[in-house]
């Protein structure tokens, strides 16, 4: 085995000195699970990236990579750990041609930027450009397409989030309801595979594949199956109205026949959101809209023409006060907007406050939602555990978050009893539990990815085939993959 020494040198070869952190301070605040590297790596391009995994390869050692790091806690502590391969010096957006309705960007190129650099002349865009918050000296893009798109995906943290991120943990937000995840928007990939080779897959037009769908196969792989370095994504013309809708009910069974009434008919909302007063009351908002709530809030986005946005305002509003509703806001664009920027910062907010947030995803099928969250609800006051848990309604998918340890309260034993008890719950209903977040000491006693999957055996052989040295990502995904 090559001495440390040695291979510091020949990474430095690789990125230049600068781009190679080993000083312990460091590299602490880059550890995957409390497993610190041994350095951290930023090249500035794809063929860097390349050279780096062939580096590895050669000194067989464990690479995990990183976009801004909002979301490695997702996945098993890593099986062993030598370099983090940092993407953000990789910001460059290659292309952009609304044109042909497309962008091509690197993977440190964060969620935020793409979606000003398509903003309208007069700033408007899918975010609220005013209201994001920089870091240091990071500054958000203000080179306008002056095109009026935006890209239709809704991802958590989406203040802070890399687009390699967001693809590698498939990360998606309420408003998939309307656009989906996405998978459903990225129309090709390159990326640097565990033998170091630059592979791209996919391209600029909607159908330009033939044989298997690679570029599928590397969103949701969370690194395990190489490192993303650009990908185009098709973008959507920006809606001419934007509103969102909040309404407060006494009761869960209230609000959820309401959310259901939205389902019986042929409206088309962005996202019907259901969330307990918990998750509501940790939403930080620069403009708090008046409205407050004890029991459940149900937050309705629309996306679309003025005229259907303001039928849909009328008919909801009449079906939310047939369903009890106790009081409503509404929240028009730039409101809209700065609304789902709250929903979408709503993790990193808890676990900024919460040393021993546990988060999970159920899934299950749709007509079991209002069973599975009211499971939960009961399970969760029986556990005595304070709990923030939202339901993207009509997606089948409900987010729960423990609010454990320092700031919060609740007993781990009880938590991972519970946790237990709600993937059973969930497997019942056709769907899985996945922990999204945990402190790293909890793990070993958690099930990360819930039940393995029907069809692990092939997985498990795609992993073996495409990493036969297990350097990429060891041991974090499905199965101990
Ligand atoms: C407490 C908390 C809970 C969250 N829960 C959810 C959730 O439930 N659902 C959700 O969708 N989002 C969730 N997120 C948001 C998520 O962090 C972001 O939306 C996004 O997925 C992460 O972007 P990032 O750049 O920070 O990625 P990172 O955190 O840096 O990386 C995320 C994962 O992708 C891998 N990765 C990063 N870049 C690359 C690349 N270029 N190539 C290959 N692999 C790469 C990393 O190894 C890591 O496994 C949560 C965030 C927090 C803080």
């Amino acid at each position: 085995m090559v001495d440390s020494k040695t291979i510091i040198d020949g990474l430095a070869e690789i990125v230049g000195r600068k781009f190679v952190k080993t000083t312990p301070e460091v590299i602490a605040e880059y550890a995957v699970d409390n497993m610190t590297p041994m350095a951290v790596l930023s090249p500035k391009n794809t063929q860097q990236v390349s050279e780096i995994v062939k580096f590895a390869n050669l000194e067989n050692l464990a690479i995990v990579p990183r976009g801004s790091g909002s979301k490695m806690s997702l996945g098993n502590p890593p099986k062993r750990l030598d370099l983090v391969v940092c993407t953000t010096r990789m910001n460059h957006m290659l292309d952009v041609d609304t044109a042909n309705l497309t962008i091509t960007v690197e993977a440190g190129v964060k969620f935020r930027d793409v979606q000003a650099r398509l903003a309208t002349e007069d700033d408007r865009c899918y975010l609220p450009l005013e209201d994001l918050v920089t870091e240091g000296d990071e500054f958000i893009c203000s080179d306008r397409s002056h095109s009026g798109c935006f890209l239709p995906i809704d991802p958590p943290c989406s203040e802070k989030a890399t687009m390699g991120g967001i693809v590698a943990a498939n990360s998606s937000g309420p408003r998939r309801l309307l656009y989906n995840l996405p998978r459903d928007f990225i129309l090709g990939v390159r990326f640097v595979a565990p033998n170091g080779e630059i592979v791209g897959a996919g391209g600029k037009t909607v159908k330009n594949v033939s044989g298997y769908d690679i570029s599928k196969l590397m969103i949701g792989s969370i690194g395990t199956l190489g490192i993303i370095c650009e990908m185009t994504f098709k973008l959507l013309p920006l809606p001419e109205q934007m509103a969102t809708l909040l309404f407060s009910f006494g009761t869960f069974s209230a609000a959820c026949d309401f959310a259901d009434h939205i389902f019986e008919t042929s409206l088309l909302p962005a996202a019907v959101e259901v969330m307990n007063a918990t998750a509501f009351a940790n939403l930080k908002m620069n403009a708090t809209p008046d409205f407050a709530t004890d029991g459940y809030v149900v937050a309705v986005a629309l996306e679309t023409f003025e005229e259907a946005v303001k039928r849909m305002v009328k008919e909801i509003r009449e079906m939310a006060r047939d369903c009890g509703a106790q009081s409503d806001a509404s929240l028009q664009n730039q409101l809209h907007l700065q609304f789902w920027l709250a929903v979408s910062s709503l993790d990193p907010n808890l676990a900024a406050r919460f040393a021993g947030l546990i988060k999970a995803k159920l899934n299950y099928r749709i007509s079991e939602w209002k069973d599975i969250f009211e499971f939960a609800e009961n399970t969760l006051f029986q556990g005595k555990l304070e709990h923030a848990i939202s339901a993207h309604a009509g997606c089948g998918i409900c987010t729960i978050s423990l609010l454990m340890g320092q700031g919060g309260n609740g007993s781990v034993d009880q938590a991972i009893e519970v946790m237990g008890q709600l993937l059973k719950r969930s497997r019942e209903a056709g769907g899985n539990l996945v922990i999204q977040y945990a402190p790293a000491d909890m793990k070993k006693r958690l099930s990360i990815w819930g039940e393995l999957p029907p069809d692990f055996a092939v997985v498990k052989r795609v992993k073996e085939q495409v990493d036969p040295s297990g350097i990429m990502s060891p041991g974090r995904f499905v199965g101990g993959l």
